[in-house]
């Protein structure tokens, strides 16, 4: 078996101190990554250690949490200065986001702004700001998209559009930095247990968890331990010659 080596690699990873981003970060860590984790907090939105704790304490590896709102520029700044003083950051994970179910004539304006400037905006700016660092030295972006960006739904309208953007994102930047060496790809998770689905939405632990879980043709929800494996993949020279491509990671949903 071919081991995934990622040593030598800085990996900033947004929304990295809770659920999917959280097992990236410690994932990549494990592989030989140093980590720039960049979250609102650092404290996991499910409980524990904090992501460069357990990094620290698991893994060879060096972590750093940086506070940031991916909206901010000046918190993206930081980011990207830290990045360049822990030697500059080779991937990036685009992993910040929010998620909300609505009633598509009740979403106030505002509501819409605050998740396309999460979800969107974020991972435009975030990239923007760290590609000078991406393109010294072979680089790697992976935008958490969702299988809502790939098929629509009534439940979740700006939702979808929001990571329906992220898809044609990824895709553009791939045409224009494929030729400097820069992959990058989406991945797109069906349901994956988080606090986003236990919490903010509760489509496990809700009423409709059992009429959820007959539309995946495994019959499972995902772990963010799923994810981390399709990123690794992603971040790792076993996918050298994947760029702009769309990795469903959903167990079927999209499929049927
Ligand atoms: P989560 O809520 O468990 O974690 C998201 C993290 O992002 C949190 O730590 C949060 O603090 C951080 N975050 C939110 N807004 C931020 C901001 N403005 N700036 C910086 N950090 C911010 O969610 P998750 O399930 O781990 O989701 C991670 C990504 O995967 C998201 O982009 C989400 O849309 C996507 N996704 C999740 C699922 C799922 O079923 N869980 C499915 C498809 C796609």
């Amino acid at each position: 078996m071919t081991a995934i080596d990622l040593s030598g690699d800085v990996a900033v990873v947004t929304g990295g101190a809770s659920g999917i981003g959280r097992e990236i970060s410690v994932q990549f860590a494990d592989a030989g990554a140093d980590i720039v984790v960049a979250d609102l907090r650092e404290e996991p939105r499910e409980g524990g250690t904090p992501t460069v704790e357990r990094i620290r304490a698991e893994t060879d590896s060096d972590a750093q949490f940086v506070e940031c709102d991916v909206t901010e520029q000046g918190d993206r700044e930081n980011v990207a200065k830290r990045a360049a003083e822990m030697g500059g950051a080779d991937v990036l994970v685009n992993n910040a986001g929010i998620f909300r179910g609505e009633e598509f004539t009740e979403v106030s304006e505002a509501e819409f702004d605050q998740l396309m400037d999460v979800n969107v905006k974020g991972v435009f700016f975030v990239t923007q700001a760290l590609i000078d660092q991406l393109l010294e030295d072979g680089g790697r972006v992976i935008n958490l998209s969702s299988v809502a960006g790939l098929e629509g739904s009534g439940d979740f309208i700006s939702y979808c559009t929001s990571k329906g953007a992220v898809r044609l994102m990824t895709y553009s930047l791939a045409d224009k930095y494929g030729p400097e060496d820069v992959r990058v790809n989406a991945i797109h998770p069906g349901v994956i247990e988080t606090a986003m689905v236990t919490e903010d939405v509760p489509i496990i632990g809700g009423e409709s968890e059992a009429e959820f879980r007959q539309t995946v043709p495994l019959r499972q929800f995902g772990q963010p331990g799923d994810i981390a494996d399709a990123a690794l993949y992603l971040a790792s020279d076993l996918s050298e010659y994947v760029n702009g491509e769309s990795l469903v990671v959903d167990g079927g949903i999209a499929s049927t």
